[in-house]
């Protein structure tokens, strides 16, 4: 666990693209009610021919550069925040971008980021989005019936059998995408009792993400439900929960943490309950608790969201405040 807690929703309400801009004498001009224009400042952009791709929305508090390099160098992202900005701009994690601005508030002024960041773990590769898409797959299959997926959910995750070549062949597969809602890979399930259960691409980095946050994302909810694995998001979203992510898994990493933080201001726990995910809820309530208000769903002992129909998973959401008030700014 970090040394340091980074609250990511102070620092999103106290610092503007504005401010980050001029800290680093970026200069741009006016061409809208709230929309700034100029020359790219990201490390990121290499073209000399587009001299007007980078543009900022004061009322967004957000930046896109649409220099084709600019966005292919950045692993296919258009833009983003502040944390964001400050991330490519010191070539640092959003975390310790965060970080960064935190102490900037409290000294009233922004340090720069030394070079000591260079070779830190934050460089390691991302999930780079595919160049391709599956075919032929399957929504009608036996086996997600019988999962209690209805075809409009599987058909609305892209999940179904395939029949193709490759690892994936035979299992039933699910696309999963990065935050911008790029298509990073494919999980494939086995249908009998072939080992793995899961299978995904050698490289494939799942505690860089969290499985369905692009959809919850542009919900524009700012409470998260959290849990565990791809049926129990399937699940949960049926029974009408569209704001639902998982871990893939039941070890939150730092940078899944980092993503709850700068999305949502709120996070329901809603893990297995058996030893495995008992023990991950109190570690998440612990990484999160700092960052956001956690919630926890109690299931009953050995039951897990996916076993679920959707009658029951109304009934124990219920009782939560599915979302907060809007905040007065
Ligand atoms: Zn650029």
């Amino acid at each position: 666990m970090p040394a340091e807690w980074v609250d990511f929703k102070s620092i999103k309400g106290k610092v503007s693209m504005e401010t980050v801009l001029s800290h680093y004498d970026i200069r741009l001009r006016r061409v809208g009610a709230d929309e700034f224009r100029g020359k790219c400042p990201l490390p990121t952009h290499s073209s000399t021919s587009s001299n007007d791709s980078f543009s900022v929305s004061s009322t967004r508090n957000a930046w896109s550069c649409q220099s084709a390099s600019c966005i292919a160098a950045r692993s296919g992202r258009v833009g983003g925040n502040v944390f964001d900005f400050v991330a490519e701009m010191e070539r640092c994690s959003i975390r310790e971008a965060a970080l960064h601005l935190q102490h900037s508030l409290t000294e009233n002024q922004i340090p720069r980021v030394t070079s000591r960041n260079e070779e830190s773990v934050a460089h390691a590769p991302e999930n780079r989005p595919l160049s391709f898409t599956l075919r032929n797959i399957d929504h009608q299959h036996p086996y997600v019936a019988s999962r209690g997926l209805s075809e409009y959910t599987a058909r609305y995750f892209g999940v179904g059998y395939y029949d193709g070549n490759g690892f994936l062949r035979g299992r039933v597969v699910i696309p999963i995408h990065n935050e911008h809602g790029e298509l990073v890979a494919y999980s494939g399930r086995a249908i009998g009792q072939t080992k793995p259960r899961y299978r995904l691409p050698a490289g494939f980095r799942k505690s860089h993400l969290l499985f369905n946050l692009h959809r919850a994302i542009r919900k524009g909810n700012r409470t998260l439900i959290l849990v565990e694995g791809f049926f129990d998001t399937f699940k949960i979203h049926q029974a009408g929960h569209h704001n639902v992510a998982a871990l893939m898994g039941s070890k939150l990493s730092d940078r899944q943490a980092d993503l709850i933080g700068t999305y949502f201001d709120q996070v329901i726990l809603m893990l297995d309950a058996d030893e495995a995910g008992k023990a991950a809820t109190a570690a998440a309530r612990t990484a999160l608790s700092s960052i956001l208000v956690v919630q926890i769903v109690e299931l009953a002992s050995g039951t897990q969201p996916d076993q679920l129909a959707s009658e029951e998973i109304n009934q124990l959401l219920g009782g939560f405040a599915h979302d907060l008030p809007t905040p007065g700014r």
